[in-house]
């Protein structure tokens, strides 16, 4: 009898051993196969019942639930309407990180799904409750891996993204004295198309800034309109003929991202229109600007000031400076590297779409995250042209393919098993 069980033992051990690399992934696809239905129900459920930036409180009450039912250690007290989900497997190891945001956005577009927003004004038309449907979806296969696991893995599901103050507010509220990732990851849907995973080291948004341009009030609106096209044409710097301003060319083929010749890899632009304002200090030009260079950013205003001071209004201006400009995502060049080889090889190089670009008009502040912990900041494709669906983040017809859900989990609960094995 003990002979047996300990051939037994070795033929257990040793079956443990090779599902460390393949077995464990297709395990994982298996068993993100069986909690799509789940997944989509719940992603339905937040999409019918959303929720603005600060105002999370029924979102939370369901993340909290889907953790605490997978036996999970739960924390709401960091900030705001947050929760902080542990998996610790009881063993010594890596600690990793997973984010997901949970406010939705004032809009009030016309949806025939037939699970629509029941909230007047509020729509989540940016895709945040795909990406919690996602976030407790690695939540769920991970635990289910637990036995096969080392170390903690975070499920941080943060608020207020839309207004740029969950994850700042979430950190200086200590987050990082409760939990302690090594590495951090998070991703967003894109029009890119369903299947498809992009990412690419350092910057993927553009950089931006508003300026601001105070002059003496002795300009009519209508110079000032002038004044600033003036600006806006002289200061521009693009690919001839390319108009980086229309973003619907990022997944285009020909220009788009993940063409090496991409029209977004290299350029500045302005808003088109400029916000103008009057009060007893001068007169206000306000617009932002898109840059993908971040050394660029400290000589612009200064470009600016002397295409003003080339023109009849040069002796008016007053001021000139950046009013607004938050950090931008700053992927960690070695670890966005392995994610991509990582994913390629359990999921296939097709998986992995290359980008040569920056995205313009967006930003996410998973950017205060990164600057504490290392992480990686992933597209993933939400967009089902065949199907009519796009997934233009914030435009009227957003509509996530739901296919997405599933890519999602089954990569990432793959990415994070391999990354807690990496030392
Ligand atoms: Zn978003």
């Amino acid at each position: 009898m003990k002979v047996i069980f300990f051939i037994l033992t070795v033929v257990v051990v040793t079956s443990c051993s090779q599902r460390n690399r393949t077995s464990i992934h297709s395990s994982i696809e298996t068993e993100t196969a069986q909690l799509y239905d789940k997944l989509v129900e719940v992603r339905r459920d937040i999409y019918t019942n959303p929720e603005l930036a600060g105002n999370e409180v029924r979102t939370q009450r369901i993340i909290k639930q889907y953790l605490l039912d997978l036996g999970l250690e739960v924390e709401t007290g960091t900030y705001g309407n947050s929760v902080v989900g542990i998996l610790n497997t009881g063993k010594a190891g890596k600690k990793i990180a997973w984010r997901a945001e949970m406010d939705a956005l004032p809009n009030d577009f016309p949806d025939s799904s037939p699970f629509k927003s029941v909230v007047d004004g509020v729509q989540h038309g940016c895709g945040h409750d795909v990406h919690m449907a996602i976030g407790l979806g690695i939540a769920e296969v991970l635990t289910k891996h637990k036995e096969y696991l080392t170390g903690s893995v975070y499920f941080i599901f943060q608020p207020e993204e839309e207004t740029f103050i969950g994850a700042k507010s979430m950190v200086e509220a200590g987050l990082f004295s409760k939990i302690d990732p090594e590495e951090i990851y998070t991703l967003h849907i894109t029009p890119l198309p369903v299947g498809k995973i992009m990412v690419k080291p350092n910057a993927l948004y553009a950089h931006q800034k508003r300026v601001k341009i105070t002059l003496k009030n002795n300009l009519t609106e209508a110079e000032a309109t002038a004044l600033y096209d003036d600006i806006r044409r002289q200061v521009s710097r693009f690919e001839p003929e390319s108009k980086p301003w229309e973003i619907q060319g990022i997944v285009d083929p020909e220009i788009g991202l993940h063409n090496p010749s991409t029209i977004f890899k290299d350029y500045l632009f302005m808003d088109e229109n400029a916000v103008i304002q009057e009060d007893s200090e001068g007169l206000h030009i306000q617009a932002y600007l898109y840059e993908t260079n971040r050394a660029n950013l400290s000589t612009i205003l200064s470009k600016i000031e002397r295409i003003i001071k080339k023109t009849e209004h040069g002796d008016k201006l007053l001021a000139l400076s950046y009013s607004q400009g938050n950090p931008t995502i700053m992927n960690d060049t070695q670890l966005t590297n392995k994610s991509i080889n990582t994913l390629k090889e359990i999921y296939g190089k097709d998986l992995m779409l290359p980008n040569y670009g920056q995205v313009p008009y967006f930003n996410d502040d998973f950017c205060y995250f990164q600057q504490n912990v290392p992480g990686v900041y992933f597209f993933l494709g939400g967009s089902n042209f065949e199907k009519g669906m796009i997934a233009m983040n914030h435009a009227p017809n957003f509509r996530v393919d739901e296919e997405a859900i599933k890519i999602g989990v089954r990569s990432f609960s793959s990415l994070i098993v391999e990354r807690l094995k990496d030392d």
